[in-house]
């Protein structure tokens, strides 16, 4: 056959997603869009035409298009490209300029098994697209309906159990409920996830107004939002010793030297920066060095059992000993039991947070619960 095609239905229109039609590209190539009335499709799908036609001169159907004469096509076969859940969305075509007597129902069961598999293949991708297209819009107006507001959890000196400072976590309103990260992740698919970043920070940095004055504020900051040079201004309106970044790195990071050289001014401004995540595999011992970090926040991994489980107290131990010789405050993260806490203490870790010493809730809540110490400690 001279071409092969795949094509997308979409409403009345169909396009070539992937074209093999060497010789023949004035013909047809990928991204053309054609009405579906002008090509075969529709006529196959609602069965005016067969789906194997050997000799398109015989179908009188097939004479009168326009398009027969036009390509010309004297060999046609084409099937549907099914979804899951046996929609069609598009079609598997291929298509010869003469008549082929020898094109037989066998070639039209190949082409059956190829265009199945096109449709397992497809049917994943095209949904992806819808559903990222509809969590898209939901992003989209999360943003510009700042349908969002933060709830803040304690930082606590593990010795002292006096809180040091709260951590600023974003909560997304619509429902239902996904965590944060997820919604920053369809925001960085869309592209807009730094404009969110920074209206989710400056909805949290209001606490500063609040909290006593001897508590600073931990906000999360990807690195991107980092290099996006816009931190500068939106944290200049706070006391720079009151913040913290915390660092988070869920994707790749190009080049450490850039957010080492973004962060500069803002460290030497007084603003301090933590790794967030160490140990959960983001951020490599490499990183940390390279970024010389104020804090070392401790993934929730390692902290989880450290107290019953031997490898995760040698890594712990590990960290305390890295904090101490890189200058560095460890800060254990999702510590949720008594146990956890007393390990941690005893291994040397300064300060944590997590369930067991307050959960992360609204700002008046948080500032009530933190006046007392916390897990029945006292
Ligand atoms: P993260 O910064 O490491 O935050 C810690 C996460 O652990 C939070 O989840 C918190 O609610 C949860 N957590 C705290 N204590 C415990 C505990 O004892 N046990 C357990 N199982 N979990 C605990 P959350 O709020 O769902 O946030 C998830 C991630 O989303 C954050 O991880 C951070 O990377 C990102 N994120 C959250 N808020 C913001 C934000 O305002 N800006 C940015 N850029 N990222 C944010
Ligand atoms: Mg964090
Ligand atoms: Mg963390």
């Amino acid at each position: 056959m001279d071409v092969a095609y795949i094509s997308q239905i979409h409403g009345d229109l169909t396009i070539f997603k992937k074209v093999d039609a060497p010789g023949l590209e004035h013909l047809v190539k990928p991204g053309d869009i054609r009405s579906l009335d002008d090509v075969y499709c529709r006529h196959i799908l609602e069965g005016r035409l067969p789906e194997l036609i050997p000799d398109t001169s015989l179908i009188p159907l097939a004479l009168e298009m326009p398009i027969t004469a036009a390509v010309p096509i004297g060999s046609h076969i084409s099937v549907p490209v099914r979804d899951d859940d046996g929609m069609a969305v598009g079609m598997f075509c291929c298509l010869s300029a003469r008549p082929r007597a020898d094109l037989s129902d066998r070639d039209l069961g190949f082409i059956r098994i190829l265009a199945d598999m096109i449709g397992r293949q497809v049917s994943e991708q095209y949904r992806d697209e819808r559903e990222l297209g509809d969590r898209s819009l939901l992003v989209r107006q999360a943003l510009e309906e700042r349908a969002f507001s933060c709830v803040y959890q304690p930082i606590w000196d593990l010795k002292t159990a006096r809180p040091v400072g709260l951590e600023a976590l974003v909560r997304f309103l619509p429902k239902p409920y996904r965590p944060p990260n997820e919604w920053f992740a369809d925001a960085e698919a869309t592209g807009i996830a730094v404009d969110l970043e920074v209206e989710v920070m400056r909805r949290a940095m209001n606490a500063l107004e609040v909290m006593p004055p001897d508590l600073y504020l931990s906000l999360n900051a990807s690195p991107a939002l980092v290099l996006s040079g816009r931190l500068a201004e939106l944290l200049a309106s706070a006391q720079p010793e009151r913040i913290i970044l915390e660092i988070t790195e869920h994707a790749i990071v190009d080049s450490y030297d850039d957010l080492t050289e973004a962060l500069a001014p803002l460290r030497r401004s007084g603003i301090r920066v933590a790794i967030d995540d160490a140990g959960a595999g983001y951020s490599t011992l490499q990183h940390i060095l390279q970024l010389a970090p104020d804090r070392i926040k401790l993934d929730m991994s390692l902290t989880r059992s450290v107290d019953t489980n031997p490898a995760r107290r040698a890594l712990v131990l590990a960290m305390v000993l890295f904090a101490r010789e890189t200058g560095a405050v460890l800060i254990a993260e999702g510590i949720e039991t008594r146990g956890e806490f007393e390990t941690l203490v005893e291994l040397g870790v300064a300060k944590g947070q997590g369930y067991f010493l307050g959960r992360p809730d609204r700002l008046a809540q948080t500032l009530q619960a933190i006046k007392s110490p916390p897990g029945d400690l006292a």
